[in-house]
């Protein structure tokens, strides 16, 4: 650009600009900007085009170009700037933070427990009465601890690739399948106390990995609570009386439960709890099914190998465990038809999670 072809206090002007921009600290002071160099009259573009049609044929090109140039960077900049300062102005309103210094202080959001850990402290307060503790164990874990331990088969289709994630890097390790390893872990330790314990009972809740397609009611990571008892001639009887006792803690007063044979490796026998539905009560609905049951656990008394695995005499101990999903009850409770919503985190749901609390 010749310099020299533009008027004084065009280049002024132009000298002038960032720093009025700059000054821009709202959407009003931008649009005054905004007039003075490219509105349309009285603008400093349009005295640029005033002295473009008077300029003599010869400079009317390179005048031309120079004066596009210009409007351009200004028009550029200026729209740059007037989005973010609408940006701004979005964010401020989105926190109310508009400048009024008399108006409080904007309280900041404040965090609470995710919905199903709620309900998983809720269910360690059902039993901690009853002198169960809490135990913990690695969500990465052993075949041994995972199945061997646990009286699962070497040809159980649950090993299989197709359902468990091992790693590849670390033959012998795997994701979790279910909260049960634990069992096996807090056994082997406590064993050599049992007798003078007099018994072992404990609570094991925590995350567990399956390769189940996502959908309403699967999803490759999900939550149990695992529970164990061991004693002196304990038989189904306990586990019937203890879990009627903590279905009752968590659905009312009114809550029933039933159980149906069922086989899993590591217990002997197995069955499945079935609760009568806390929403209806038993007449039927579609959280039931309309069987007026609702499916909620697998128990049993726990395997001879179990406790013989762990170096616990299954002559002289026995014992029961059960494990209990814990989407499976957040669903039935909260009445959400979608296990994707625990895991999505929208506040809009989380916030009205009042069913579990
Ligand atoms: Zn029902």
């Amino acid at each position: 650009m010749e310099p020299s072809l533009l008027p004084v206090e065009i280049l002024e002007a132009q000298q002038d600009f960032p720093m009025a921009l700059a000054a821009c600290k709202d959407l009003d002071g931008l649009l005054r900007l905004k007039g003075a160099y490219i509105g349309r009259e009285g603008s400093h573009a349009a005295r640029l085009m005033e002295l473009l049609k008077a300029a003599p044929k010869e400079q009317k090109r390179e005048l031309g170009a120079a004066i596009n140039a210009l409007k351009n960077q200004w028009e550029e900049t200026i729209k740059a700037r007037q989005v973010e300062l609408e940006n701004a102005k979005k964010r401020a309103a989105a926190l109310g933070n508009t400048w009024d210094p008399d108006l409080p202080a904007p309280m900041p959001a404040q965090g609470s427990l995710h919905p199903l850990n709620r309900l998983i402290d809720r269910l360690v307060d059902v039993f901690r009465p009853l002198g169960y503790h809490v135990e913990e164990g690695p969500e990465a874990e052993t075949e041994a601890h995972n199945f061997d331990g646990l009286n699962i088969p070497v040809d159980h289709p649950a090993r299989g690739s197709a359902d468990t994630f091992y790693f590849e890097k670390h033959p012998g390790l795997l994701l979790r399948t279910h909260t049960s390893p634990v069992q096996v872990r807090t056994l082997l330790r406590l064993a050599p106390h049992i007798k003078e314990k007099g018994g072992i009972r404990f609570l094991a809740p925590g995350r567990v990995y399956r390769k189940d397609e996502i959908d309403p009611t699967h999803s490759p990571m999900f939550h149990q609570v695992e529970g164990m008892l061991v004693g002196h001639g304990v038989g189904m009887h306990h586990l019937k009386g203890t879990l009627a006792y903590a279905m009752k803690a968590l659905f009312g007063p009114g809550a029933d439960i039933r159980f149906r044979p069922s086989y899993f490796p590591f217990v002997e026998p197995g069955c499945e709890v079935d609760v009568r539905c806390p929403l209806c009560g038993g007449s039927g609905c579609r959280v039931c099914k309309q069987s007026g049951w609702v499916e909620l656990l697998g128990a049993g008394l726990v395997h001879p190998n179990v406790l013989e695995y762990a170096g616990i005499d299954p002559g002289e101990w026995s014992g029961f465990a059960f494990g209990m999903g814990v989407e499976r009850i957040a669903m039935m409770v909260s009445q959400t038809p979608d296990l994707r919503f625990f895991f999505e985190n929208d506040q809009r749901f989380l916030k009205t999670m009042g069913g579990l609390d």
